[in-house]
């Protein structure tokens, strides 16, 4: 089995196949020195499954990879008033903020990853009974295999390889993240009290709360704390300065003096949501403009392509990606490794597997997406 991705999907797999004795070669296009930064929400319903395969217990689990050692989240609250209006996890009891960085060593334990290997092409190859396939990397190396999963994120070059047509939708949406560092003394006597023993928590704000600040710890060590925060709203109809759905990937780092305004004229918020919304302080922040995609290929084109004799199977982002809102891409990339090698174990590495597979995942991809 070739993976094309060492993501969330892509480890998730690795680690799943190899309990079960399936061999397979991950490949990942980025160097290994290459460190996720952010952190993100793991649900029960999504790491029972992968704790169970990989044996894996899940307090020892949570103390590995929980941001802060806990991963606490907070609630939903006013930003104006500090009032909480909801929870953060949709009352899902368990769920935890995960250090990405953390998850992803992890999940790498005992998993060779074949990092430089950008995939460039594939061709169908004849040496297995039932076809094969042969990944072509940018560093010139050819792989061949039985059955190629594509793990390689939203932008995946497997999906523009096998289904040309499909692009990913932008959604109206308005989001711009930030990342600060706050030396460990300063955050501890300033904002730190305001997190109340939390790791992430949502600030509704302006125009009738329909304007989100969220802010959450990414990393903290004794030296230092990472924050992450992120301002997002639904984007105006006609002109709106901060909605740039056309703009390429290198200008998402070209902010509009609109935000700043727009971060001004929230206020007076709460603590710690001022701090962040603080345009002198957010100025000095690394701070990107996101574009929310979403990917819907339909169960019957994704079973039409896993049937040939060079079966390709796509998992995660590059299958169904979706606007990180409810904090459910990586949950379900998690989820889609361990599912593919069940299916694999049972069935073989072939296209029966991969329509059991979709069967099983399609439905729960298309609630969320
Ligand atoms: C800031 C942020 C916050 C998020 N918060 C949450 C959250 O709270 N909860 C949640 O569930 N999800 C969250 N997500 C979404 C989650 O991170 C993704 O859904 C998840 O990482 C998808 O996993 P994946 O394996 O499909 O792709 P990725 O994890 O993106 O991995 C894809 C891999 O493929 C590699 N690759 C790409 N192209 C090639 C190529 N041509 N050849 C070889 N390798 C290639 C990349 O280098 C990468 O390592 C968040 C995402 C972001 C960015």
């Amino acid at each position: 089995v070739l993976i094309v991705g060492a993501g969330l999907s892509g480890l998730s797999l690795a680690r799943s196949l190899a309990s079960r004795g399936v061999p397979f070669k991950l490949f990942d296009a980025w160097p290994e020195s290459r460190r996720p930064g952010y952190s993100l929400t793991l649900h029960p319903a999504s790491l029972s499954p992968l704790l169970e395969t990989l044996r894996a217990e899940p307090a020892t689990f949570r103390a590995s990879v929980a941001v802060a050692g806990t991963g606490n989240l907070g609630g939903i609250v006013d930003a104006l008033t500090g009032e909480p209006v909801g929870s953060a996890t949709g009352g899902v009891p368990g769920s935890f903020r995960a250090n990405r960085f953390r998850l992803r060593e992890w999940l790498r334990e005992g998993v060779e990853v074949r990092f430089d290997h950008k995939l460039v092409g594939l061709e169908a190859a004849g040496r297995f009974t039932s076809g094969g396939v042969i990944a072509k990397f940018e560093n010139g190396e050819s792989v061949e295999g039985c059955l190629l999963v594509g793990a390689d994120g939203v932008h995946s070059t497997v999906r523009n390889i096998v289904f040309p047509t499909v692009r990913p939708s932008i959604l109206s949406t308005v989001v711009y993240n930030g990342q600060r560092r706050i030396p460990r003394p300063g955050f501890d006597s300033n904002l730190g009290p305001h997190f109340y023993s939390h790791t992430y928590i949502i600030g509704l704000c302006g125009r009738g709360g329909a304007s989100v600040l969220s802010v959450g710890i990414n990393d903290i060590s004794a030296e230092r704390v990472d924050l992450s925060w992120t301002y997002s709203r639904p984007a105006q109809e006609g002109d709106d300065a901060l909605h740039r759905p056309t703009r390429g990937i290198g200008e998402a780092r070209e902010i509009p003096n609109a935000l700043w305004e727009e971060l001004s004229a929230l206020g007076p918020l709460r603590p710690p949501f001022d701090a962040v919304a603080d345009p002198e302080l957010a100025r000095g922040d690394r701070i990107n403009h996101w574009l929310m995609r979403s990917v819907r290929i339909s169960r019957e084109e994704l079973a039409e392509r896993a049937a040939g004799n060079a079966p390709v199977v796509l998992v995660g982002d590059a299958a169904h990606a979706m606007p990180i809102f409810r904090g459910e891409g990586g949950n379900h990339a998690l989820l889609d490794g361990v599912e593919l090698a069940d299916a694999i174990a049972q069935h073989g590495a072939g296209s029966d597997a991969l329509r059991v597979f979709y069967e099983r995942a399609t439905p729960r991809w298309e609630v969320s997406i």
